[in-house]
């Protein structure tokens, strides 16, 4: 069984426990690799490599540092179809869709934030004429960086790129349930060079090798992405010791369907919005707020849609929705899709496993797209992350009605707006509590718009100068200026 160890100081090691754990393939539910159990004494040695890369990697020029994660983004491409299978079977995606997004967005992640660093500058204040002051924005050492399984190599670059970039080292953890596209990156970083420990990666349970990085004194930085519930524990650890933490977590996401929306272009985002990746995707609108003069036809026309879906094994191309992540998560959805109905909901397609995927795939995690009405927008399924392929439609009469809706949950990551009113479109985004909002579109990214979510869904953002001003420290100097003769 192929063993995935840590990649520390530059080279790949075993975990001192000397356990593993069995790592699934989501598609067939069968073990086809295991993950170093790693602890304290690996984050020790972790830390350890990438405090002595620090000074060095830091002193390097933001040119030189720049060509090195444009290696890695190449070293990315080169094997590109080796990234692409592995994410599809550690995580249960269909391959086509690894294929467009998560293994381009990674390679992207390192090119932009290759390129931004060369752009990066800092601020400069002139008091009067004689006071200049200047700021420097200097790294801060080393970052710890803590990923999710639902995009596993597409955030954990969206971390360990920027940091690097602004010439910190890095320890990351993978999420346990996907650690194999990690391991290729460590790979590629042994194949492009890269100076031994500027990046290391720990492998293991969050609860041991997660809460490890966070708790050493000698991990300034911490940059998470995850649920609410872990979010909450690693604040209520860093804050105390006063590390600089980016938090971002869990949603609950609202689209909000107007009756002067374009029809058919709001039916396929919004089936597009709510079921890419399995609904696995922190920005899926889980939430579909319609106006009445359209609901009813709506509701019939997106559930013709959903059914169409084909929910089948990764591995083939006209695949739609692949396997969830893990039987537990099943479970989870399972036991919402119950509560829904106790909750007085109606299911109008979906609310069970798939009949019959193939026979390679007859013991995998999948599960058929669900759409849910008749629950009210307070009941617990239409409050707390489901994560999967589970969708709610809700009626609504007036725009502050929907509002009062949409805004009335712990969360506010995502949400997205249909109408051809551009006033609406405009007053409606402004008064929606999350940090990224579409308008007639969804999950349309550009890497330099600040990406996070407010409220119980955030702390900072990503992405972009936010991302290089995080992983950066200001450092004012002022300067008085004598003078002549004096
Ligand atoms: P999770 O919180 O269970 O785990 C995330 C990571 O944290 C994993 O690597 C895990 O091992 C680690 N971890 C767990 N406990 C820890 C601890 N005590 N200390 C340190 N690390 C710990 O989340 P998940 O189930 O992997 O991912 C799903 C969640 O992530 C969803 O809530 C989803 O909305 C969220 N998510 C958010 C975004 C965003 O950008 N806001 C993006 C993707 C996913």
């Amino acid at each position: 069984m192929e063993k995935i160890e840590n990649y520390i100081g530059g080279k790949f090691q075993p975990p001192e426990s000397g356990n593993y754990i069995e790592n699934f393939e989501p598609a067939t539910g069968s073990v086809y690799s295991e993950i170093a159990d790693s602890d304290e004494r690996d984050v020790e040695k972790a830390v350890t490599a990438a405090k002595s890369a620090f000074a060095s990697w830091s002193d390097l020029t933001d040119c030189e540092r720049t060509e090195y994660l444009n290696k890695i983004a190449q070293g990315i491409k080169n094997r590109a179809e080796e990234f692409v299978a592995a994410e599809s079977k550690d995580n249960g995606k269909p391959e086509p869709l690894a294929r467009r997004v998560d293994i381009p967005r990674a390679e992207n992640n390192f090119r932009f934030f290759a390129s931004a660093i060369t752009h990066f500058s800092s601020e400069f204040h002139e008091t009067i004429p004689s006071i200049y002051n200047y700021t420097l924005r200097q790294p801060r050492g080393v970052v710890g960086a803590i990923s999710p399984w639902n995009l596993p190599i597409y955030l954990l670059s969206w971390k360990i790129a920027p940091a690097l970039a602004a010439g910190n080292t890095v320890v990351a953890k993978p999420s346990e349930l996907s650690p194999y596209t990690a391991k290729l990156l460590s790979e590629v970083c042994i194949e492009i060079g890269l100076p031994d420990g500027v990046l290391n990666i720990v492998h293991g349970y969050g609860n041991k090798a997660g809460e490890a990085i966070v708790k050493h004194p000698d991990v300034s930085t911490i940059t998470f992405t995850g649920g609410t519930v872990t979010g909450r524990k690693i604040n209520e650890i860093v804050a105390p010791m006063f590390k600089k933490a980016s938090l971002e977590m869990g949603g609950k996401n609202p689209t909000l369907i107007f009756d002067d929306c374009d029809y058919e272009k709001t039916l396929a985002g919004s089936v597009h919005a709510a079921f890419s990746n399995q609904g696995e995707i922190c920005l899926c609108g889980s939430r579909i707020f319609v106006q009445t003069g359209i609901y009813e036809s709506f509701v019939t026309d997106y559930v013709e849609r959903v059914k169409k879906l084909k929910v089948g094994d990764p591995l083939e191309e006209d695949t739609n929705i692949g396997a969830l992540i893990s039987e537990d998560h099943r479970d989870k959805i399972e036991m919402y899709v119950e509560l829904a109905k106790d909750e007085g909901g109606e299911i109008l397609c979906g609310g069970k496993r798939p009949e019959k995927i193939n026979y390679r795939c007859e013991d995998g995690y999948f599960y058929e797209p669900t759409v849910i009405t008749g629950l009210d927008h307070n009941c617990r399924v239409n409050q707390e992350e489901i994560f999967g392929p589970v969708v709610t439609i809700i009626p609504f009469e007036t725009e502050s009605e929907v509002l009062e809706w949409a805004n009335g949950t712990q969360y506010g990551l995502a949400g997205s707006i249909w109408t051809e009113n551009v006033s609406r479109a405009h007053r409606v985004a402004s008064k929606l509590q999350s940090g990224i909002i579409w308008v007639n579109c969804w999950m349309v990214r550009d890497l330099r718009v600040p990406f996070g979510g407010m409220k119980n869904s955030g702390v900072g953002r990503e992405g972009g100068w936010e991302a290089l001003r995080f992983f950066t420290e200001p450092k004012n100097v002022t300067l008085v200026i004598d003078e002549e003769n004096k």
